[in-house]
């Protein structure tokens, strides 16, 4: 089984290359994903997903959506797979990222595409059970913490994880990516990912993206985006530029935050703009104890802090159908996660 793997993850990959070179990576996932739905990895097609948007009911301009999907439990559980002794061993804890464990876990039904990013080596993997079309999760090729060096014990120096999201993102045009940092929705804390979407047709912006249009207000070399439930800084521009500046003003935001930086995280927001020229890439600081929102279940991650909020339990359904889930409700839950960027 192994080496039937290993040879099926060979030919996949010498035609996604393919695809890639000639169409580029957004096509090239494309692929991957009606590969994956043929092996029969990709169990959800969306149907049972509801998405509904909220407006602010004395400013129309304002919106917030909210989706109902009931799978979003089951996203990283693996298929009751059996490992046998020729399988090899378990890899950190059987880590759903780690590619010695998806060969047996999923029983040779998942297989990735091999990205490199700079000096670094990624794997895209299809999200068995995605929030949004095309649900891809671009995880480190080697297992490594998810967190960033503001943790104790040290992890991902930003600028590097700035420049391997944003490069990403500036190769996938028509995608949403973004980092959920540990305690800000990660759900595989263990090892680095990032997870891209592609945008949803009809409703190809988010939330948050039509707010920061309007309302922004310099401080240094970040804009802050006024009218938001939660403090975002955004850069746009040339990818590179946009990471020397994001780093410098994130690192500099570190060195005013010290005494308080072991208790924070971050959601990182990167998607490059339809002008084709130019990347946008948001930060919105978070507060490590409070992972989820007010009056929800679920964490908060990169799609919420996108203005979409994820609801995945009956209970919350039954709130939706009565009516009882409005602009306001998704506003305070946004908003209870928060952090300002500057404390006295
Ligand atoms: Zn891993």
């Amino acid at each position: 089984m192994p080496q039937d793997f290993e040879r099926r993850w060979s030919e996949l990959n010498a035609r996604l290359l393919q695809i890639e070179q000639s169409a580029g990576l957004a096509a090239a996932l494309a692929e991957l994903q009606s590969h994956q739905r043929q092996s029969g990895f990709i169990k959800d097609r969306l149907d049972d997903v509801e998405r509904h948007s909220f407006h602010h009911p004395d400013d129309p301009s304002k919106i917030l959506r909210a989706q109902y999907n009931p799978k979003r439990a089951l996203r990283f559980g693996g298929s009751g797979a059996r490992r046998t002794p020729s399988d090899g061993p378990v890899r950190n804890d059987g880590c759903y990222l780690c590619r010695d464990n998806i060969q047996w876990q999923q029983q040779g039904a998942q297989l990735g595409y091999d990205i490199r990013v700079g000096d670094n080596a990624y794997v895209a993997l299809m999200n068995p059970f995605p929030l949004l079309p095309g649900h891809v999760v671009i995880a480190l090729r080697d297992h490594r913490s998810q967190d960033w060096l503001y943790q104790d014990g040290g992890g991902l120096e930003v600028s590097a994880l700035l420049h391997d999201l944003v490069a990403l993102a500036n190769r996938m045009p028509g995608y949403v990516g973004f980092y959920n940092g540990v305690d800000a929705g990660a759900s595989i804390p263990g090892h680095l990912h990032f997870q891209f979407f592609r945008r949803p047709e009809g409703e190809p912006d988010f939330p948050l993206e039509r707010a920061a249009r309007h309302d922004r207000a310099v401080n240094g070399h970040a804009e802050l985006a006024g009218d938001y439930p939660l403090p975002v800084a955004l850069w746009k521009g040339e990818p590179e530029d946009v990471v020397a500046r994001a780093s410098a003003w994130v690192s500099s935001w570190g060195d005013d935050n010290k005494a308080r930086l072991n208790g924070l995280t971050a959601n990182f927001i990167a998607a490059r703009e339809a002008d084709g020229e130019n990347v946008t890439l948001y930060f919105v600081p978070r507060d490590r104890a409070r992972p989820r929102g007010k009056g929800l279940s679920g964490l908060i991650g990169g799609l919420e802090v996108l203005g979409e909020i994820v609801l995945s339990c009956p209970e919350e359904k039954g709130r939706l159908d009565a009516g009882l889930i409005d602009y306001f409700a998704l506003e305070d839950a946004l908003a209870s996660v928060g952090t300002p960027f500057f404390v006295e």
